[in-house]
């Protein structure tokens, strides 16, 4: 009987298996996850042993009777601040191996699927979710800690922005996508966004689906998407395109 006839059998209990890609999530919020990661391909992965979670509970590391987390911003200002000490000691309990320790952060470095596919390829990673007005400085600095942004907007927390990083590595895990792997012909891989997509019906209110698609030319539907995937992107996101593009 080979390993693919035994449906019980976890991908990482597989003999030679590496260690399933983890994810650790520091959170105030740890029932927020797997959330809408437990569902679909993310899901099953997850159900079989590809990838590894562990939510991770801040406030047990919070001080006194009330376990406080947080405290007024030094110099004054709105808002509160998680605590370095609370946070170092929730890092330094959940961080026991070199994976990057990220924190989820609006004045990160912008995520770019480069970054995710060298997240994807490496061990995981210990993400970081901040809460309120944000974290003391010196916990970013003494434990190493480095910033990753989803965008230039303002997320209320963490987690949501962690659960991005997270569905954007998952999906380039061996596996994961089965034959949904498209991989190379996806956007920003290869530089360049997207060509576009149809399907049935052929036709569809007056619409219908570009003769070269229906014709069976291989090479002709290879040009055709890869002009469209070219004036897409210089008229979308001409930031994307090389310096010697028009
Ligand atoms: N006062 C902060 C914003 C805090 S928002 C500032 O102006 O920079 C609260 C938390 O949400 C942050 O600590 C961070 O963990 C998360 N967050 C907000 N926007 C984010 C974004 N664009 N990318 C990643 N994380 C974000």
């Amino acid at each position: 009987m080979s390993d693919s006839d035994r449906p019980s059998m976890r991908d990482s209990d597989r003999p030679g298996a590496a260690p399933p890609w983890r994810a650790t999530v520091l959170t105030l919020y740890p029932e927020m996850f797997p959330g809408p990661l437990g569902h679909s391909l993310s899901g099953d992965a997850l159900a079989r042993g590809a990838w590894s979670l562990e939510p991770r509970q801040i406030r047990e590391h919070g001080l006194g009777r009330h376990r406080n987390v947080d405290d007024t911003p030094a110099g004054g200002g709105a808002g509160m601040v998680l605590r370095c000490d609370v946070l170092g000691a929730a890092i330094d309990a959940a961080a026991d191996d070199s994976r990057p320790r990220l924190l989820m952060s609006p004045r990160g470095k912008p995520l770019t699927q480069d970054r995710v596919r060298a997240l994807a390829d490496g061990p995981g990673a210990i993400l970081v979710c901040g809460r309120f007005e944000g974290v003391d400085e010196r916990v970013i600095e003494a434990r190493g800690l480095e910033e990753v942004s989803i965008g230039d907007y303002v997320l209320s927390g963490g987690e949501i922005a962690a659960l991005v990083l997270i569905d954007a590595c998952v999906r380039l895990l061996p596996g994961v996508m089965g034959k949904h792997a498209s991989g190379v012909e996806e956007s920003f891989e290869g530089g360049l966004l997207e060509y576009p997509h149809y399907t049935r019906p052929r036709e569809w209110e007056g619409r219908t689906i570009p003769d070269v698609l229906m014709g069976g030319n291989h090479a002709a539907i290879a040009r055709w998407r890869a002009e469209c995937s070219r004036a897409l992107t210089r008229a979308r996101r001409p930031d994307l395109l090389g310096r010697d593009e028009p």
